[in-house]
């Protein structure tokens, strides 16, 4: 008499867990919305699962986004010395962290920046500034002169994050001077943001996107995982970002600074991390998926599979206060995986 053995129960639950993430997934891949319970589902899935969601996540980017990866490298233009309270944010002036402090770049160093870029496969250079915003004024001007010294140069697309902007008048100065894409993120969900920043607002956020995109600029915006907020919130970021219909998003991990108030915040797991890319691409299937700062040091030897969990954009060179690792490792990188790069500024 032949001897049935039940299914360990962890096998069930991976089968009914596999059925689930094709119903969800085999939308996503025709470009039909994720309803947001689903993507809370896929979001809190148990690792096991997660290859399964990753093999959707990377059949959607090939439909959407081919194998070119997008390349896209910053410099601080200024650094240090701000004065509001993000809590994972080494420029600071409310956090002993010991941060370069220097003003704003010159001509001849964004020039640099932007051939060191061009240089590195990059297709664009984000002007980034440690500051709450920008008005109307003497810094308007000069960040506009920026703006055209890298733009007229040609090597990269002049792309900037200059904080709030609360007047479309501004934001028109910025596309006049050759601005492509503004990068303003939301960091986190509304029901998390309390805990991330409190000397400006989520909305103040929010309008910034809406006065660039009133402007016709493009907006990159995303958020930083691994702050304390739960899967859900993450999941409720990424709603936020699909209904502003930005057309980047940047995700980042966080890296931990000391003297910061997230200095001592846990780490994701490296299936955590692939997850979440995952969860955005099914989202938001035709956006360009960056993955940006913390990347080898939250997902370590598991860091080449970001495309594979739908990444279509990757950040390259230096980050903000701190290395990453060379240009031509990623670019080789790319290569092992069968992938290339989109290089023409555009
Ligand atoms: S506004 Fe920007 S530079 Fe200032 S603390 Fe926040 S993230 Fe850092």
């Amino acid at each position: 008499m032949p001897i049935t053995t039940a299914a360990p129960h962890d096998d069930i639950a991976t089968a009914d867990a596999s059925e689930f993430i094709d119903d969800v997934c085999r939308p996503a891949l025709d470009g039909k919305a994720v309803g947001f319970e689903d993507a809370v589902r896929l979001m809190e899935l148990d690792a096991t699962d997660v290859p399964h969601l990753l093999s959707w996540a990377n059949r959607i980017r090939a439909r959407y986004h081919g194998s070119r990866i997008h390349l896209c490298s910053i410099v601080n233009a200024k650094s240090g010395g701000c004065a509001e309270d993000c809590k994972f944010c080494s420029q600071s002036v409310l956090y002993q962290t010991g941060v370069d402090v220097y003003s704003f770049l010159g001509r001849d160093e964004a020039l640099a920046a932007a051939q060191r870029a061009g240089g590195a496969r990059a297709q664009a250079l984000g002007i980034v500034a440690a500051w709450r915003g920008l008005k109307e004024g003497r810094l308007l001007d000069q960040v506009c002169e920026r703006i055209s010294d890298v733009s007229g140069d040609g090597s990269v697309r002049a792309d900037a994050s200059l904080g709030i902007i609360e007047d479309v008048a501004v934001a028109e100065r910025l596309r006049d001077a050759g601005l492509s894409v503004y990068n303003h993120n939301l960091e986190s969900s509304r029901s998390f943001y309390p805990n991330v920043c409190t000397t400006h607002t989520y909305d103040d956020r929010v309008q910034t996107i809406r006065n660039m995109q009133a402007a016709g600029v493009r907006v990159c915006s995303g958020g930083i995982m691994g702050m304390g907020e739960t899967r859900r919130q993450r999941v409720e970021l990424a709603f936020e970002l699909r209904g502003l219909d930005v057309d980047v998003v940047p995700i980042n991990f966080l890296m931990t600074f000391d003297g910061t108030p997230f200095e001592d915040a846990a780490e994701l797991t490296p299936m955590e991390c692939l997850q979440a890319i995952a969860v955005y691409r099914v989202v938001m299937p035709t956006k360009e998926i960056m993955v940006a700062g913390g990347r080898e040091r939250n997902l370590r030897d598991l860091h080449p599979m970001i495309f594979m969990a739908g990444a279509s954009a990757m950040l390259i060179g230096h980050y903000l206060t701190s290395s990453s690792r060379s240009a031509d490792d990623d670019l080789r990188m790319l290569e092992d995986l069968g992938l290339t790069w989109d290089w023409s500024p555009h």
